[in-house]
């Protein structure tokens, strides 16, 4: 049996920290073939991302740069064998040299490329397999480790947002694939590398994505996310002191939680494991005997019709109407080509005969503006909206019961909140809303309190 425990940067961030998760590899490793993806050291990719735009800016990054090095060096330290420590320094000054060279080239050029940012903020993955990888060794745990360029997933070259070529991974790690009885192999999260051999990012939180891709090649039993919480939960606890932890949720339930921003799971994810109907278990790093929530195919508490009040903040509406938009055929087109040229994401749309609303994240509006001005319509209106939030009431047990929307918006009429965009998500367990943010904290605590604490909402009642 074999499982995939991916180690997330909140839980790397001392050598206590790095010998604590070698001791829970250890004692897994007496039952079962373990393969490790980790993420960077807590703080580094940020760390990295800044010095890559410090150079871009011409400014001078030594200091980050140094800090960033000391820090990695300093975990030295809590490798006994002096083999280990002289052989890992050595592989930690090459990576930070080829780093330091890459930094040197965006400074000198006053060019940052999507692809030079991926091989900068990547770093921080390499560096730590290193790491641990001589922790374990140091504990007589028998590894192997990859610096996921030789050997890795490979990739398309969309840099920033990677896809994986799971046919050529599968060819490119046929050979590990033997290994894994006899060793714990150890890969860094985060990135791929393209035909060319360039580094390709999956984007932030993408370590978990690698993850899974891993767990689908070897087969996996389960994949293990530790962290520093016990899972996902009922609701963000910044807003309800009580939400409590989920214990189950369905592939389908855990992605959307993902798309709503729950830093739980990068909602990706989910696709490899489904695929092959790998679970995904949540661990929590300071009580690893205890299993957080589960995420599978055994749809278990169906029954619920709600498992989480899912929120979002920072979101911006932008509404456009004009006249000739009644039968007129390709105006979606070309309001959304000019959108996706923009590289701007969108959320929730509306639409009817004579306007169209859709959601952004606050953060693009500005350029949401100017892709709006070369779309070439002649407009009526066109307003743009912000200090906005999202709401979704997400669970498989939406699928079935009737009459959920319309508790949803009583509740809400009932608190006097005002719904400016609904959206019932195509998925079909969710209703996502959009509401002034000022009206946040108690819209959440009202539906909260009115449907996932309701005893009588947790059987089959809707009536
Ligand atoms: N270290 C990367 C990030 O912070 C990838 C990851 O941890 O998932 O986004
Ligand atoms: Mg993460």
């Amino acid at each position: 049996m074999l499982t995939v425990m991916k180690f997330g940067g909140s839980i790397l961030s001392s050598e206590s920290q790095l010998k604590r998760v070698t001791q829970v590899v250890k004692k897994r490793r007496e039952r079962e073939d373990v393969l490790i993806v980790v993420s960077a050291l807590k703080g580094v990719t940020n760390s990295l991302i800044g010095i890559a735009n410090k150079a871009l800016e011409g400014s001078d990054f030594k200091e980050e740069f140094v800090a960033v090095k000391k820090l990695h060096l300093e975990m030295l330290s809590g490798i006994k064998a002096k083999n280990y420590v002289k052989e890992t320094e050595k592989g930690l000054l090459e990576e930070f040299s080829l780093l330091e060279r890459a930094l040197q080239g965006i400074l000198c050029l006053k060019e940052l490329s999507p692809r030079s940012l991926d091989l900068v903020q990547t770093a921080g993955e390499r560096l730590c397999v290193l790491l641990l990888f001589a922790y374990l060794l140091d504990e007589n745990i028998q590894a192997i480790a990859f610096d996921g360029r030789k050997q890795g997933i490979v990739t398309n070259s969309d840099f920033g947002r990677a896809r994986p070529l799971m046919d050529e991974t599968k060819k490119k790690l046929e050979k590990t694939k033997g290994f894994v009885h006899s060793n714990v192999l150890i890969f860094p999260g985060f990135f791929g590398v393209d035909k060319q051999d360039n580094v390709v990012s999956f984007g932030r939180g993408g370590s978990d994505f690698s993850a899974a891709i891993l767990a689908n090649l070897f087969r996996a039993n389960s994949l293990e996310l530790w962290k520093d919480v016990d899972g996902f939960l009922t609701s963000d606890p910044k807003i309800v002191e009580d939400a409590v932890v989920l214990s189950n949720l369905s592939y389908e339930e855990a992605e959307e939680l993902g798309y709503f921003g729950a830093k739980i799971i990068y909602p990706r994810t989910v696709v490899p494991l489904k695929e092959k109907g790998i679970k995904i278990v949540i661990k929590n790093i300071q009580k690893p005997d205890k299993i957080g929530t589960i995420v599978s195919n055994e749809r278990l508490e169906q029954k619920i019709v709600a498992k989480s009040i899912a929120v979002k903040r920072n979101i911006a509406s932008i509404t456009l109407r004009s006249p000739i938009f009644v039968g007129q055929a390709g105006v979606l087109e070309k309001i959304f080509y000019e959108i996706a040229k923009a590289n701007i994401s969108v959320g929730l749309v509306a639409t009817s005969e004579t306007g169209i609303s859709f959601t952004i994240d606050e953060k693009s509006l500005p350029r949401t503006r100017e892709a709006i001005s070369r779309i070439g319509l002649v407009l009526e209106e066109a307003s743009f909206d912000k200090d906005l939030a999202m709401v979704g009431v997400v669970g498989e047990g939406l699928k079935k019961k009737p009459g959920v929307a319309g508790f949803v918006f009583g509740c809400l009429a009932e608190n006097k909140v005002n719904v400016e965009m609904i959206s019932q998500g195509s998925s079909g367990i969710n209703i996502s809303f959009i509401i002034k943010e000022s009206d946040l904290h108690k819209t959440v605590k009202a539906l909260h309190k009115k449907i996932i604490q309701n005893p009588k909402m947790k059987n089959s009642l809707i009536k």
